[in-house]
Order: structure tokens, then sequence, then C-alpha cells
């Protein structure tokens, strides 16, 4: 049987570049980078390459780059930290309903501290609106953070825009970037970026590194103690295979970011289009021109988004339903329900998101097999009988294509 993966946004293969190069630090260049010896000056090289490879990606300093464990690590130590470093300044900090729950639950923790939390609502293709932003600042707003690419819809939000507000009102701003790293342009400078979020596990490298960008001059309170790796903001034997893995993967992207973006977007489009004309009363979630190259994420309507997964999953075809880390429960998705999405159209949510390993044909396979499904559980849905009769009028405005 074929196999397609389709859930990037969730996480990607580790490309064999990567594995290779990793492979040698585990077990040759294996010192500690802290060494004085050969061993840990090799190690040390490595990072410190790496640490360039990712700086110009985003046109940051190397000294800026400090590694984590990973994108959630990043997330909690910039806000936390922020707001630690800042609180003699305020108590009041800005995201928005849609952001990761790496960002969301540190919020909520914060909230608990004493800390005050504003959280944006946004529009019906999730995106946010600058007025909105501009009117919750306070005198005592100490930090903004908002996402760069949405992991659940795909929207690209206008991070130019909101520096650009930020660095007016001298606010710092903290970007979770995890999901366009590597996959779309970022300018720290330009973009007037602060502190950004990345992980390697989605841009082909292993799991569990990380990095964060902090601007130079920007305080921030550490949030583990123990040693002085990564100058005491992150102390901590240096998870050297992962740093040098994340380098490479980071250059790569860097160099094939423009080819591969066009080619995506490509295969992106005609799979959109594909469900959109083959399967009635399907609609795409997100923005259909301000969205992740390779990201499709649709509704179709009087399905069981977890049954569907099933379903494909028996046909070899692995993709999620809203978010992985939401498929665990049955809640709607936060960033659906945000949209304003109703719960039966956000129930059956799919999304599906592209990366190297697919091609043309995994497109047609999808599109061959996905509406024979869609079709089969309808037909089967007590939803399907009752639902297109009695609610077609209140869900009317979320079956519009956008
Ligand atoms: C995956 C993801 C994270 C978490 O990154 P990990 O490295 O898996 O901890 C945070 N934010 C967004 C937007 C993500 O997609």
């Amino acid at each position: 049987m074929r196999r397609v993966y389709m859930d990037h946004s969730a996480t990607t293969p580790v490309r064999s570049e990567v594995a290779q190069l990793v492979t040698g630090y585990f077990t040759e260049t294996f010192g500690n980078a802290s060494s004085v010896h050969a061993y840990g000056r090799d190690a040390r090289k490595g990072v410190e390459n790496a640490r360039e490879q990712i700086a110009s990606l985003i046109k940051a300093k190397p000294e800026e780059i400090f590694f984590t464990s990973g994108g959630t690590e990043a997330d909690n130590m910039a806000i936390i930290g922020t707001v630690m470093a800042n609180r003699d300044k305020g108590k009041h900090i800005i995201t928005t309903q849609i952001e990761h729950h790496a960002v969301l639950d540190t919020c909520h923790y914060l909230e608990k501290q004493g800390f005050e939390v504003t959280y944006l609502p946004v529009s019906d293709d999730a995106n946010i609106d600058l007025n909105q932003l501009k009117n919750a600042i306070r005198e005592d707003t100490i930090l903004i953070t908002i996402m760069h690419v949405n992991n659940e819809v795909g929207t690209i939000l206008p991070i130019k825009e909101v520096g650009q507000i930020a660095k007016e009102k001298n606010i710092i701003l903290h970007v979770d970037a995890v999901q366009s790293f590597g996959k779309i342009p970022i300018d720290v400078n330009e973009m007037n970026i602060d502190l950004l979020s990345a992980s390697g596990h989605k841009i082909y490298a292993p799991k569990g590194i990380g990095c964060l960008y902090l601007r130079k001059g920007i305080k921030l309170s550490p949030l583990f103690f123990g040693g002085s790796q990564e100058r005491k903001r992150r102390p901590g034997t240096e998870n050297v295979p992962g740093i040098v893995g994340f380098g490479l993967a980071a250059e790569l992207a860097g160099k094939e970011m423009e080819a591969e973006s066009i080619r995506l977007t490509m295969l992106r489009d005609k799979l959109i289009d594909g469900i959109l004309e083959k399967i009635p009363e399907s609609q795409l979630n997100g923005s259909r021109t301000k969205r992740l190259p390779g990201h499709v994420n649709v509704s179709l309507r009087y399905i069981e988004g977890e049954s569907l997964l099933l379903m494909l999953d028996m046909k070899g075809i692995a993709a999620s339903s809203g978010s992985a880390c939401t498929s665990g429960s049955l809640d709607p998705s936060h960033v659906l329900m945000a949209m304003g999405i109703c719960h039966e159209i956000a129930h059956g949510s799919l999304r599906l998101t592209l990366g190297k390993i697919n091609t043309e044909g995994d497109i047609d396979y999808v599109l061959e097999v996905l509406p024979e499904i869609v079709e089969k559980l309808r037909s089967m849905s007590p939803l399907f009988n009752s639902m297109q009769i009695e609610n077609r009028e209140e869900c009317s405005k979320c079956t519009l294509t956008k």
C-alpha cells in the first residue's frame, strides 16, 4: 500500500545529511563542549558553527542564539524570562487567542502569578487586527507575544507591522516562529523582533533541540540554574549532536527555501482546489493567500475528524485533525473556535501539511482516496441526515469558501 506522510507541521523526518552528521557527533566527536581537551574543543566548534548557521537564517548575530530543548522550552524561557526581568516596569502581557499551547499555557500560569494577559481575538481567517493590538497596549504592558504562522490553520500573521507597533511603544516583542523558521523569510531586524523561538524537528532536524533568539540588550531571567553554558541563560550540558543537526538543517532550509516554497505552494493549491472541487460542503480554514506553503486545513461538514483520521490511516495517509496536541481531547480546537467556526464544522477539520518528501503523486492519491472516505462516512453519519436539513441556516456562515 502507498504510504503518504502529510503531517509535517507535527514533525518531520530527519534529513539524511543531518542524520549522517549527527551520528558522527554521537560516536566520534562526542566530547563535552565545555572540556578543554581536543574532544571538547571539537564539540565546541560544532556548537559555535551551528550558532552561526542559525543566526544567519534570521539575520541575527551568533551570540544572540541560545540553544534549548525545543520550541516549548524557548517559548517558556522567552515569556517567563522577560516578564520576570521586567516586572518592576509592569505586569501586562498581550498575546492572541490562537497561540500554541506552549505560549497560552505559559500565559495562564503567569496570570496565576499576578500578571494580566490580553488575548487578542482573530478574524475568520485567523488574522489579528492591528488597531485592536494598538488599543490593547497599556502603560504597564511589558511584553507582546504573537506567533508568526499558526500551526493549525497555516495563516501568516503580520509580524513586521506588529514589530513596528512594539518598537514605537517601546515594548518587547517575542515571536513563536516554530512553524515559519526555515520555511519563509525572517529578518529579526527588519521585523523588530526581540525574541524568537524555533525548533529543530519541524525543519528535518532531530526532536528535542530548539533555540531562542534573544536580541542583544534585552534582559532575560533564566529559568534554570546550575552551570554557565549558553552564557548562564540556559545552563546544562549542551545537546551537541542535536545542535549540530539543527544548524545544518537551518542552513539547508535557507538554501532551499525559495525553490521549496514555490514547489510546496503549487502542491498545496492543487490539494486545496481539488478538495473544494471534489467534496461538497467543504471549506478552507485560514487565509487563502497569507498562508504557509504546504499547509492545508479544511473542514468537511457532517464528518467527525477522528474517524476521518482513522480511515485515512487505513489507506496509508498520515494527517491530523486540528493539531496533534488537541487530538487527544474531544474539545474542538481553540484556534477554530477563536475564528468563529461553529462546533460541528470545527469537529470535521482536517490538517494536511506537506513537506520535502511529498510529490504530486501523493496529492493525486489523497484526492482519489479522500472524497471516497468522506462519502462513506457521510452516508453512515446520523449528523448528515438530520443536520443537513435542520441546521443549514445556523451554520451557513461557515460553509463559505474563502
Ligand atoms: C511544534 C510547535 C511548538 C513546540 O515545539 P517543540 O519543539 O515541539 O516543543 C511551539 N509552537 C508552535 C507554533 C509549534 O508548531
